[in-house]
């Protein structure tokens, strides 16, 4: 795995089902090696803006589900989120990342239009957006004011998985659709998974895996499955944090150059769960920078932590808890290895980055219309 970047389909999920407290001492360290090896010991930092918990969608391991009654619904306006991320810029942050639910209020010219004016605001500074599934001309749209990396977990790369843990209508192959059309704009992708959702196996996590090899992203989102108890899965058990942990080494292996989160769902499951995640190969963190009058209801899952905290308290948090594991917090934006932080290059695919191109990209990576589908789903 360590030479090619991948195994058979069979192999990951034996590794997977074969993890033992010594096997995954040993990929934890192996997986460190190769992330110093590109990284050094500086883990970047990322503001993550929650600006709107109103959703669409009806996920059903989600809190801010559509169906979910008992959220206070809350809107963050333009100058809102300006003013954050300049209380962000003050902090040290050299990266925004807006997330919200699938808010149709904030229309592309409006998100377009917020980019912008945080680009023209924090020249220096990266933008990535967490906004779920659009159409392509809205990628395009926000890539062409600026923006620089989209974050869109994939969830679950297996069809009747994916099904059993979203409303009917949503669809896998909708979510690969617009991973492929985010690379194709020349953003800095990132697709990512839950661990320990009801009904995962080893098998559907290799699957995970080899999507991962397949799209070559920039970046990686993975973190335990945490119950919310308003949703329909509010029994099912929270996933593993140290199958998260051994799954974070494994795709460190697979792609030394990748930004890799600590996230929060791990720092919420084990309370030093972010340091954990760093010793297992991660190079990212992503604090809260989300004002506090509302920052306690952006809860996608029970006991999420960090919800009362200041920013700026936030960001001294998580600076400590990295030194003390032996690693910095990088001022820097953060961006991937194969990437400066030059201009969008809209329409112009990006390299598949820390990847052999084992295989030719897909049409849609290659500016098809989104309505090609993506290979698997032929
Ligand atoms: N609406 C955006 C942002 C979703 S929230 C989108 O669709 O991409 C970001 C991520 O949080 C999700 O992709 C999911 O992987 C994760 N998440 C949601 N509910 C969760 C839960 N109950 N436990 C752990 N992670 C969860």
């Amino acid at each position: 795995m360590e030479r090619d970047g991948t195994l058979p389909a069979d192999g990951f999920a034996e590794l997977i089902r074969g993890r033992t407290p010594e096997s995954a001492g040993y990929l934890f360290a192996k997986a460190s090696e190769a992330r110093d090896r590109v990284f050094g010991k500086a883990v970047f930092m990322r503001g993550l803006l929650e600006f709107s918990n109103h959703c669409a969608n009806d996920c059903l391991y989600c809190g801010i589900r559509r169906s979910n009654r008992s959220v206070e619904r809350y809107r963050l306006s333009g100058p809102e989120i300006l003013e954050a991320c300049s209380a962000g810029h003050g902090l040290g942050f050299r990266t925004f990342v807006l997330q919200s639910g699938e808010d149709r209020f904030y229309g592309p010219g409006l998100v377009a239009g917020i980019v912008s004016e945080i680009k023209a605001s924090f020249p220096d500074s990266a933008v990535t957006l967490s906004l779920g599934e659009h159409p392509t001309e809205s990628y395009a749209l926000w890539r062409r004011a600026g923006a620089d990396r989209y974050l869109l977990r994939h969830e679950t790369r297996d069809p009747a998985h994916y099904a059993s843990l979203h409303p009917r209508g949503m669809d896998v192959e909708a979510r690969v659709r617009c991973l492929y059309a985010l690379k194709g704009l020349g953003y800095q992708v990132g697709c990512g998974f839950m661990v320990g959702t009801p009904g995962q196996t080893p098998e559907l996590l290799a699957r995970d895996l080899l999507f991962v090899k397949e799209l070559g992203p920039h970046m990686v989102g993975i973190g335990p499955f945490i119950p919310h108890r308003d949703t329909p899965l509010a029994s099912a058990p929270p996933g593993d944090v140290d199958e998260t942990l051994y799954l974070l080494a494994i795709l460190r292996l697979m792609g030394p150059k990748l930004l890799i989160p600590a996230t929060t769902a791990l720092g919420t499951l084990d309370g030093t769960g972010r340091e954990k995640g760093v010793m297992a190969g991660a190079n990212v963190i992503m604090p809260i920078l989300t004002p506090a009058a509302v920052r306690g209801k952006y809860l996608l899952y029970d006991n999420k932590i960090c919800t009362g905290d200041a920013s700026s308290a936030c960001r001294a948090c998580v600076q400590r808890r990295m030194e003390s594991v032996g690693h910095s917090v990088s001022l820097g934006r953060g961006d991937h290895p194969d990437l400066g932080a030059g201009p969008p290059a809209p329409g112009g695919p990006s390299p598949a980055p820390g990847f052999s191109a084992s295989r030719p990209l897909p049409p849609a990576a290659r500016g098809a219309p989104p309505d090609v589908p993506a290979p698997e789903a032929r």
